[in-house]
């Protein structure tokens, strides 16, 4: 499953319907959560599908309804469903002794019930790009990339300022584990020549084994830093107050640019990847995210690091490159020219400087030439002669001789700093 995100521009009618729906759905959605505490009190249980069945019933008596999709209307009563399913389930890990808060499912004030759901049906993409939804008709929509694949839900959302979006999910059909496809390239006959390993560093900072840093975008820093000021405005406002409001709309417009900046960024960044390298080694985040948990903004981090992941994983699928994952474990320590661990290296030293072999360079590269050799040894190329047993890298002179053809290892595309 892959999710697309577009901008839709509804008509001025289409956004009274869309209104009106959202908050016909918020009423329902309200008296739903309504019966089931009533029931509840009276020691019955009401479950999703008796939910389901009583929609026909309040169409006739609520006639407005007739003009909802029948699968957004059942969505509502899924959404409840979920929201039950997963207080219960919090509410278990409590039990556990899990710090939660349960989060009984609550009821939604005006204005908080800001999405529908179109399943299976009542949705089409139009050739021109635009897309046809039931009981609305076209809406203009800017699909700024192209969707493959079965749509098998769209969601229509109205954020905190008034935009409107579109959300497709897509089946992209096979989804290989990326594990399995490392051990299968064993056997093949697959020979990177361009191979990258990739540090993902403090401050989104990412270091490509060919010696090019990728920052992310001046702009993109910009708009955090406005965010900051924002919404240390927003702190200084009194809450509900006009000037609160206004302030709030601001953080959450600030907000949605960056989030259209990243993922901007992350697309470019994954395409230039996918067009430079046939092997891309990362580290695989899930371990690592167990050795670092200490770092503050890890989260953040993360989330964007893994969209970079992601979207060169399935850019890649179709440009033929390779993409797999390795344990990140002392990468920053060993010494990429001889294997040596420095146990001493601290967090604050940019520069690597190995004492026995005497390398010196770039941290952050270091680290990610390190990745890039434990990749090409989980595909079984470039076998190390001596591997020291706690790490996995080797010495780069019996990575080239050992992968068969010599590392043709372009570096036209950037800029190298040190030299490898
Ligand atoms: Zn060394």
């Amino acid at each position: 499953m892959r999710t697309y995100k577009f901008r839709i521009y509804p008509s001025d009618s289409q956004i009274t319907i869309l209104n009106s729906t959202l908050e016909l759905c918020r009423e329902l959605y309200n008296s739903m959560l309504q019966q089931k505490i009533y029931a509840y009190r009276w020691g019955k249980k009401v479950n999703y599908n008796s939910q389901q069945n009583e929609i026909p019933e309040i169409k006739n008596t609520f006639p407005e309804y007739r003009n909802i999709h029948s699968l957004v209307i059942q969505d509502v009563a899924r959404r409840l469903d979920r929201g039950f399913h997963n207080f219960y389930r919090r509410m278990k890990e409590k039990r556990n002794g899990k710090n939660i808060k349960a989060g009984f499912p609550r009821f939604k004030s005006k204005g908080r019930y800001s999405s529908i759901t179109y399943t299976q049906s009542g949705f089409r993409i139009l050739d021109n790009g635009h897309v046809w939804l039931s009981k609305l008709g076209e809406v203009r929509m800017f699909m700024h990339r192209s969707v493959t694949g079965d749509i098998r839900t769209v969601s229509i959302k109205r954020d905190s300022v008034g935009g409107w979006f579109i959300t497709l999910t897509v089946e992209t059909g096979s989804n290989p584990d990326k594990s399995e496809e490392a051990e299968t390239l064993q056997d093949s006959q697959f020979q990177p020549v361009k191979p990258a390993g990739i540090d993902m560093g403090l401050k989104s900072i990412i270091t490509a084994s060919d010696g090019s840093h990728m920052e992310p975008p001046q702009f993109l820093r910009k708009s955090e830093k406005k965010l900051t000021r924002a919404q240390r405005n927003l702190s200084r406002k009194r809450k509900g107050s006009g000037k609160g409001t206004k302030a709030r709309m601001r953080v959450q417009k600030v907000h949605r640019k960056i989030e259209r900046q990243r993922d901007d960024y992350a697309h470019r960044l994954s395409r230039n990847l996918v067009e430079n390298h046939d092997l891309i080694t990362f580290e695989d985040l899930n371990i690592r995210g167990m050795i670092r948990n200490h770092h503050l903004a890890k989260s953040i981090e993360d989330a964007s690091w893994n969209r970079i992941i992601q979207y060169t994983m399935y850019k890649a699928e179709s440009a033929g490159t390779v993409v797999i994952l390795v344990n990140s474990r002392n990468t920053s320590r060993i010494c990429s020219k001889c294997g040596n661990i420095k146990h001493d290296l601290k967090l604050s030293d940019r520069i690597y400087h190995c004492n026995i072999c005497g390398l010196t360079m770039d941290r952050d590269l270091n680290a990610a030439i390190n990745i890039r050799n434990m990749g090409l040894i989980k595909i079984g190329r470039g076998t190390p002669e001596v591997t020291p047993v706690e790490i996995g890298a080797l010495p780069m002179a019996t990575l080239v001789v050992e992968a068969g053809s010599p590392l043709r290892y372009s570096r036209s595309k950037f800029t190298s700093r040190v030299p490898i």
